[in-house]
């Protein structure tokens, strides 16, 4: 496990794990029979696998139809035209003997993730904009026996997108269409997996509604990334989780079929009927197949949003504060409940030193130099509460207040007097994980292990 300090929230206390998965596309079975047990398959080295070649770049620009930047490769390739004015990360040139060769000279963009401490080595990266083409480069990878990596962000923290053994990366950065399915009130949002969360996000806003995922990387993570990663969230104790909230799923399985999932048309709110296989691809890292789209239930946009900062000197403290304000005291209205111990705030503190703490007095200075008086607490608390009445929800959050007063569980505490400090409060709360990879922690953590799936069995299964 990890040895990270980090932000360490209640709400999404397992998306540390060090384990490395990867997405083989063929059977394990290489003859021997202690080999292939259906089950997940620890530390194998991945020598079934084939490596990519310049000849798989040529073929797979061809199943995108050689569409402009559908593909990235270092290889050199003779690609009709690999130009993509979007891609500004990776630099295409023409080849000195004025043929039409282009090649990428740096993927770097995709084979390092967003710690910077997980690298892959991809020659190829492919970007289809179609479930097609989706569908034909995974069943032209498993009939070649060519491992590939989908990637959503790259933001997931324990490098699960990367592809360290040179595996083929499939992102689906270009699959970014979604369209509200109820016009009238917007409630449910298909969308091709790669779309941006915050996009999402800032649509269902303006139909009224609130997409019941939100997290710091929204501004890079993918709808399809967040669903692959069953990502909590902060709003998880109000909404749910993805298994909750997705309502249908279109997914390709390594061999190349398309399997609707209560996708088209979009599964019923209510819907009891049968198996739900989607739950299989929610959390499912990319190991069963690839997410290409999502279709999500949004709940109206909180008429009155607050917030409240604290400070305890305990764990067991800030359980117990946990505990009262789901039960006792906010319970409805209690949307988020995220805690940062000093280390990560002082992480922060020294990331960013202009950056002020809602209990600040003065301008600290780091809090291992000073005295006693100074020193960030223990354990810090943002909570959040969603209701429909502003007085009703400042009432329920001063009587908490003062109970937890009462009981000796926090030290101090603060309420957000309007939205800007709100804001203010989760700017300290997303600035935890940058703060941690640019001090370097996120390195202590090691890579342990690699294993894979039989998929075969599993795609057996699905198609019964
Ligand atoms: C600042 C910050 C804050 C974060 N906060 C949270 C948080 O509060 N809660 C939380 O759960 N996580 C959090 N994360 C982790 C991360 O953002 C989430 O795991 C997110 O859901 C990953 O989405 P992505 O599109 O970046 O996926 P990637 O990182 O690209 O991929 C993640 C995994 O999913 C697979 N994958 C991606 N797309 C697909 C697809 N379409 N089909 C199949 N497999 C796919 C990849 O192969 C990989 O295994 C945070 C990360 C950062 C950087």
């Amino acid at each position: 496990m990890t040895s990270l300090s980090t932000a360490s929230s209640l709400s999404y206390a397992s998306y540390f794990t060090t384990i490395k998965k990867r997405f083989a596309t063929q059977n394990t079975n290489d003859g021997n029979d202690n080999d292939n047990d259906n089950s997940v398959i620890a530390s194998k080295e991945f020598s079934h696998l084939e490596n990519p070649i310049a000849d798989d770049a040529e073929n797979f620009l061809l199943l995108m139809d050689s569409r402009p930047g559908s593909l990235l490769t270092t290889f050199k390739t003779m690609s009709i035209n690999n130009d993509d004015d979007d891609n500004d990360d990776t630099t295409t040139h023409n080849d000195d003997d004025d043929e039409d060769y282009r090649e990428t000279p740096s993927l770097e963009k995709y084979n390092v993730d967003w710690t910077g401490h997980y690298r892959g080595s991809s020659s190829i990266v492919v970007r289809p904009k179609s479930t097609k083409e989706v569908s034909r480069i995974l069943s032209y990878c498993h009939k070649r026996r060519i491992g590939v990596v989908p990637q959503g962000g790259n933001t997931g923290l324990v490098g699960g997108s990367v592809g360290i053994g040179g595996e083929v990366i499939l992102s689906l950065e270009k699959m970014n269409n979604f369209e509200c399915y109820d016009k009238k009130d917007g409630s449910i949002i298909r969308a091709d997996a790669g779309c941006i969360l915050e996009d999402l996000q800032n649509y269902a806003a303006k139909n009224g509604n609130l997409v019941p995922v939100d997290l710091g990387a929204k501004g890079s993570c993918q709808i399809g990334g967040n669903v692959s990663t069953n990502a909590g969230g902060v709003y998880y104790y109000r909404y749910g989780s993805l298994h909750a909230n997705v309502l249908g799923l279109e997914v390709v399985t390594p061999t190349g079929d398309v399997l609707n999932l209560g996708y088209d048309p979009v599964s019923h709110l209510k819907d009891n009927t049968g198996y739900h296989l989607k739950h299989l691809f929610i959390g499912g890292e990319g190991t069963l197949g690839v997410v290409t789209k999502v279709s999500l239930q949004c709940p109206p946009l909180p008429v009155s949003r607050g917030a409240m900062w604290l400070t305890c000197t305990s764990l067991s403290d800030v359980v117990r504060v946990l505990t009262l304000a789901r039960t006792d005291h906010l319970n409805e209205i209690l949307a988020a409940f995220e805690f940062m111990d000093r280390d990560v705030l002082e992480l922060v503190r020294a990331a960013y030193p202009s950056i002020r703490f809602p209990l600040d007095i003065g301008n600290v200075t780091p809090a291992t130099t000073i005295n006693n008086d100074n020193i960030i607490d223990p354990y810090s608390i943002l909570i959040e509460t969603h209701g429909s009445d502003n007085n009703h929800d400042r009432e329920k959050l001063e009587s908490f207040f003062e109970s937890i007063m009462e009981e000796g569980l926090v030290v101090d505490g603060v309420m957000a007097q309007n939205l800007g400090q709100i804001e203010d409060f989760w700017k300290i709360r997303e600035l935890c994980n940058p703060a941690t990879a640019a001090t370097g922690k996120c390195n202590d953590r090691t890579m342990t292990e690699s294993f894979e799936i039989d998929i075969i069995s599993i795609h057996l299964t699905l198609s019964f």
